[in-house]
């Protein structure tokens, strides 16, 4: 008999099916909770300035009860539940290069031609400046997201070295979005251009899949050995 509330589910108004971990007598285990199963219900949460194109909200269970085999087999404990999220952490490295090599691309293609004072703004230097910083750091991304995804590959790919390339991939990816978005000037806060809708979008980025803040105390517990969480 499963009771509590969760918000911030991505499809949690149009899912089928809900995936729940939960605290249990024991240890932390994995049910599927159908919809229309009595007790349990969904709230589209409203009014979000990031990622609008995919719908997020609450779940609410108040004494669902289930069958016996409503219950994942195969995962008990953390490792359950943090293993679903290695996973889609190792996606996240890689979607989010993606974001920033469009929010790059489509900004060398506008400061190329677009002029100001009888020349092309690609050709000032500081637009260069910022467009080989945003080279560089897409550069080091997407071998970081190739570097972990052979690992990934390989077996050896442990929790940290994930919480360093979302870390990383999501805090550049920003980055080079929001830097983009100043050589487009106001086209820039248009979506003629893809630079601020993928900056903010990448806003929730940064803080699902594990914050930003969280994934730092991961490294820095992994460097020190010291947990800082609380
Ligand atoms: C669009 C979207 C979709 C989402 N989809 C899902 C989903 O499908 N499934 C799901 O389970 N979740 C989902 N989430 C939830 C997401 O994982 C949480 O929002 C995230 O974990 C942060 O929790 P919170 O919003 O309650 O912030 P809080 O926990 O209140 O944190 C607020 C701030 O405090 C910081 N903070 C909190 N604790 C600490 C600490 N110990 N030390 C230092 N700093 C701390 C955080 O890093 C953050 O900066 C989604 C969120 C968004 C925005």
């Amino acid at each position: 008999v499963l009771s509590g509330s969760k918000m911030w589910i991505t499809n949690a108004p149009v899912a089928d099916v809900a995936v729940v971990w939960v605290r249990t007598d024991e240890r932390v285990r994995g049910f599927l909770v159908p919809r229309g199963t009595a007790g349990f219900e969904t709230r589209e949460i409203g009014g979000k300035l990031s990622l609008r194109a995919s719908l997020t909200g609450e779940l609410v269970l108040s004494d669902v009860r289930l069958p016996a085999d409503a219950v994942l087999p195969g995962a008990a404990g953390m490792s359950g539940p943090l293993g679903c999220l290695d996973q889609a952490r190792l996606g996240i490295v890689f979607g989010v290069t993606g974001a920033a090599r469009d929010c790059l691309e489509s900004t060398i293609g506008y400061a190329v031609q677009r002029e100001q004072f009888g020349r092309p703004i690609a050709a000032c230097q500081l637009t260069q400046a910022k467009l080989v910083d945003a080279s560089l750091e897409l550069g080091k991304a997407m071998l970081l997201a190739l570097h972990l995804g052979r690992r990934a590959d390989a077996g050896t790919l442990r929790p940290e070295q994930v919480s360093a390339g979302k870390l990383n991939n999501v805090r550049e990816a920003l980055r080079i979005a929001r830097e983009c978005r100043t050589i487009l000037g106001a086209a820039g806060i248009t979506l003629d251009y893809p630079a601020l809708r993928h900056a903010n979008n990448l806003e929730s980025v940064l803080t699902y899949e594990g914050t930003s803040e969280v994934h730092t105390l991961v490294l820095g517990q992994a460097r020190t050995g010291l947990n800082a969480f609380r």
